[in-house]
């Protein structure tokens, strides 16, 4: 299988070049040149397999240039009881009236985002060994991306890991996970500043191409295909979880940030999975919720994006979004070309025209949630069913419950666990005590390993030439 890019002026690569990238070298997103059709026959046959051999099923489709033994032994040394802490590894629980959770946070940073940041992890650690090559990864983090790419990455060979994150603006809890870290590889750098004079610095030195290339800088966002791949992998799980035979549809309901973990399901259903419809669920950063409801995509500025208490999913534009912009144009790429540049220049762009295709082709639909829907979701849910959900999947809930229809089943992505929301459940239950997977209990005593730094690109690079060789 070969990629391509959603702008049309990259040259087709295979996957394991597509895997260690950030956006295609003429600006857009790589993808394959086609979604593999799954039929009746093959759902059949993956209905019974267990989540390693059918993650292995779909992601040799993907990643046809690794051989086959390697890909599986990859996939068997991520999705493990141990890490996922269920054999199932994204069970499906009831929780009302036909609205189910499919778990994703059973994970060691208790956030969806473990599901693809593990299997990256290996999947980099490997390619990179093949290649002979060495990859030193920078990121900002407000919070839960930091830390599954700090999980998945330390002790990994060939790769060094640089993470910045707010000084004193992350939760207790956030903190500990990523500073009780003592991996060698493994450098939390929390700068005197805001999220976003993390990204800045990133940025500038993404941008020096000079010192980009000396010290092979890379990055894991949400972007990066593999991450895509490994989200596919859990749709198609927990659909066969939910239904009986492949006559069953189910509708699954996505709390969106960046369009990433929704991509997925979307593409899922393009390879045939009998999904009804593709709920975007957005918190009163509701760019997402607009487009699907308008055909208007109307990006903001980050003075304009709201801190909420879902902030995992404030997001004034979603980065994942030109993919499936790609689709719904039929692959016309020098449109998609078009507006995104319109988009980088700080506009938005109008797809009204083609709304219904939008909704009835691709299934999609949205709806938005705010704090107080937040707290009443969570309360209303631990009423009704004992079960305690967290805020980001609160949004989800409270949508798939306002959009549900007659008869329609719908599966709510649980993309973090309560534990590390602690301030928000509070408010919403009362003092309570959260349950803790064991290996987080006393996460907040153990010593943080942490440098601080001055709010400035060149103090980062230094610490960047402290630890790394040129090449
Ligand atoms: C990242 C994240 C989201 C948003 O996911 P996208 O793939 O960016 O849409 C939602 N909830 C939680 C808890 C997250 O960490």
């Amino acid at each position: 299988m070969k990629y391509i890019s959603t702008r049309g002026k990259t040259e087709p690569m295979l996957f394991s070049d597509v895997l260690l990238m950030g956006l295609a070298p003429d600006g857009g997103l790589m993808l394959p040149e086609s979604y593999p059709q799954i039929d009746d026959e093959v759902l059949t046959q993956w209905r019974t397999l267990g989540y390693t051999d059918l993650a292995f099923e779909i992601m040799k489709l993907f990643a046809t240039d690794i051989p086959e033994q390697d890909l599986q032994d990859i996939i068997n040394k991520t999705y493990t009881k141990q890490a996922f802490n269920s054999d199932e590894i994204t069970p499906v629980t009831k929780l009302y009236q036909g609205v189910d959770l499919l778990e994703l946070s059973n994970g060691p940073t208790l956030a969806f985002k473990d599901m693809a940041m593990q299997f990256l992890g290996n999947a980099f650690e490997y390619v990179l060994s093949k290649k002979g090559e060495r990859l030193t990864i920078i990121g900002a983090t407000s919070g839960d991306t930091g830390s599954a790419a700090e999980y998945a990455l330390r002790g990994k060979q060939n790769i060094e890991v640089f993470m910045m994150s707010p000084h004193g603006k992350m939760s207790a809890f956030q903190r500990a996970q990523m500073y009780s870290l003592d991996d060698k590889n493994i450098h939390n750098i929390a700068v005197q500043g805001m999220f976003d004079d993390c990204q800045e610095i990133v940025k500038k030195l993404q941008e020096d191409h000079d010192f980009k290339q000396k010290y092979s800088l890379g990055t894991v966002n949400s972007i990066n295909w593999g991450r895509i791949l490994a989200q596919i992998v859990y749709y198609f799980k927990g659909y066969f979880a939910a239904t009986q035979n492949n006559h069953e549809t189910i509708s699954v309901c996505v709390p969106s940030g960046n369009f990433g973990n929704v991509c997925a399901a979307h593409i899922a259903r393009e390879m045939g999975l009998p999904i009804d419809r593709l709920i975007v669920a957005t918190n009163e950063n509701d760019v997402l919720n607009e487009f699907f409801n308008t055909g208007k995509y109307q990006p903001r500025t980050s003075d304009e994006t709201f801190v909420t208490s879902s902030p995992s999913m404030d997001i004034s534009k979603a980065s994942n979004f030109e993919r499936f912009i790609y689709l719904l144009l039929d692959k016309d790429t020098q449109k998609v070309a078009q507006l995104f540049t319109q988009v980088r220049q700080g506009n938005g762009f109008d797809l009204s025209e083609n709304l219904n295709k939008i909704q009835e082709t691709f299934g999609f639909v949205a709806g938005k949630s705010t704090h107080q829907d937040r707290l009443d979701t969570i309360r209303f849910i631990f009423e009704q069913t004992q079960r305690l959900i967290d805020p980001h999947t609160a949004d989800g809930v409270k949508v798939a419950l306002d959009l549900q229809q007659p008869n329609e089943r719908i599966l709510v992505a649980e993309t973090a666990l309560p534990a590390k929301f602690e301030e928000t459940m509070s408010e919403a239950l009362g003092e309570i005590d959260l349950p803790r997977p064991a290996h987080t209990v006393g996460l907040e005593e153990k010593p943080q390993y942490v440098t601080v730094a001055e709010n400035r690109a060149e103090e980062v690079a230094d610490l960047i030439k402290q630890f790394v060789q040129p090449n």
